[in-house]
């Protein structure tokens, strides 16, 4: 609806905003009796999903990593990383237990939109020929011993069912894509023909989800890593879980006690907050009534968020002036500019939070009510975002410490986090301390610690890579 001309309020945004606002707030409250129930069902979504396959939202999915690197890996080896926004290569040489992590290189190109919504032909073609374009620049202080096949690593992030270490069908897309005929597939065996076609010879030694690969990197250096979170453009969470406690785990275990679950949180559901707006950006989303977690507290989806909100707005005041700007009717316009520039408005800072009136409207002259307008907006989405996932990651704490008393409490629990939302965000960041902090209270979260781990996703392949190489034996002492 565009606003009458005469009934513009001089106050950009002054009176008409207010309600809309209030309402928003009121319904994105996230107080702690609602985080405690939400941690609560996650820790038994958690357990209906390792009982069973389809037991509850949560996949749990079996990792098959149930070897993490030692250190004593040695050679190199390569990883490909595809995520949601970002394609990477990377290669490393590992040095055993004195050097760790020699040397390392990588490249790292945006996935193109076409790609996304293409074939699967054209979206493994594009990965096997940055590997290829890649693998040809490798310089001498990278080495190879004579007569072997390079390994990779391969970071997959979407959900996966494995079907070994280095096999496993794609389930669903998320996060905007939409590649057709993938799901059903095996990712690994669709990377090798692209491979083929491309004259590349290397193999996969080991296929991994983002999260996955970021525990393994973590806990390569910090032996206290129990849990890796993504909140990128989307979410997830790993840990590291009993075997006797997976009741669907079937198939022989085996010699280790343990093995990473990757728990893909995106698609929990109970007991969310959730508005007009989140309601209506699903509805029109690729992916209606999926991944309802991940489209409330990841990067894609905040931005999203905030623009129905302001163009709600916008239509009942002159918020952005006379007429409802142009790109804000534009869905997803906000997906990748969100992270990089809202962070900043936080600070009021006049020229900062200026921006996006010139992003919207060409609009350099906001008056601050508009702004104030706009930043409070966006501290509501990301505060439920924030504070959501850290009622996520308690759950996944109180799940583990139930099942194995002192397993947590009155240790050093290192919880390692990655993604560009995470790692930009402060505000974001902050938030989700809180209410770890909240809920687990003074005494146990002093031992919590939630730390940034970075490029876990490349380097962690690499390492799973060489933990399940073919020459894996040689390193092993
Ligand atoms: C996918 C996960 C992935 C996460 C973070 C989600 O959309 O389902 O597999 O780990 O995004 O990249
Ligand atoms: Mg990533």
């Amino acid at each position: 609806r565009r606003p009458i001309p005469s009934f513009r309020c001089s106050l950009a945004g002054g009176v008409t905003t207010v309600p809309i606002l209030t309402e928003l707030k009121m319904k994105c409250a996230t107080p702690l009796p609602l985080l405690q129930r939400i941690a609560d069902a996650m820790a038994s979504d958690m357990r209906a999903g390792l009982a069973a396959d389809n037991g509850s939202d949560l996949k749990m999915i079996l990792s098959y990593v149930d070897s993490l690197p030692t250190g004593n890996e040695k050679g190199l080896f390569y990883a490909l990383d595809l995520g949601g926004t970002n394609f990477r290569v990377v290669r490393v040489q590992l040095g055993g237990k004195q050097n760790k992590v020699v040397d390392s290189e990588f490249e790292q190109v945006s996935i193109p939109q076409e790609l996304m919504q293409g074939t699967t032909e054209e979206l493994f073609n594009f990965i096997a020929s940055k590997l290829a374009n890649f693998a040809a620049k490798e310089s001498g202080k990278f080495q190879l011993p004579k007569g072997r096949t390079r390994e990779i690593g391969f970071t997959f992030s979407f959900p996966i069912k494995q079907t070994s270490i280095n096999s496993g069908i794609l389930i669903k897309w998320t996060k905007g894509f939409a590649v057709l005929g993938t799901a059903g597939k095996d990712v690994v065996a669709c990377l090798k023909e692209a491979m083929q076609r491309q004259g590349l010879d290397m193999s996969v030694s080991a296929l991994v989800n983002d999260a996955v690969a970021t525990l393994a990197g973590a806990k390569y250096w910090d032996d206290d890593v129990l849990i890796a979170v993504i909140l990128g453009t989307g979410t997830n969470a790993c840990y590291i879980e009993r075997k006797d406690a997976i009741p669907k785990l079937q198939w022989p275990a085996g010699g280790t006690r343990n093995m990473i679950i990757s728990t893909e949180w995106g698609a929990f559901t109970t007991d969310l907050p959730l508005t007009e707006f989140d309601k209506d950006m699903d509805s029109e989303s690729i992916n209606p009534g999926e991944q309802i977690f991940e489209k409330t507290i990841s990067g894609m989806y905040l931005g999203e968020i905030v623009r129905r909100v302001l163009l709600k707005m916008a239509s009942f005041s002159s918020l952005f002036g006379d007429s409802i700007p142009e790109k804000l009717l534009i869905p997803l316009v906000l997906r990748n500019l969100f992270p990089m520039t809202v962070r900043k408005f936080f600070n009021l800072a006049k020229k900062e939070v200026s921006e996006i009136f010139k992003f919207f409207c060409q609009e350099t002259r906001s008056t601050l009510k508009a702004r104030r307008i706009v930043v409070d907006v966006c501290d509501t989405i990301v505060k439920r975002g924030g504070r959501l996932a850290g009622a996520g990651i308690v759950g996944i704490l109180q799940k583990m410490e139930q099942d194995s008393k002192g397993l947590i409490s009155g240790k050093r629990t290192v919880v390692a986090m990655d993604g560009g939302l995470y790692e930009h965000y402060p505000q974001y960041r902050n938030y989700l301390k809180d209410a770890v902090a909240e809920l687990l209270g003074a005494e146990v979260s002093k031992n919590i610690v939630i730390e940034h781990t970075k490029d876990g996703s490349g380097i962690g392949a690499a390492l799973l890579a060489a933990a399940n190489s073919k020459y894996a034996s040689e390193f092993q002492i």
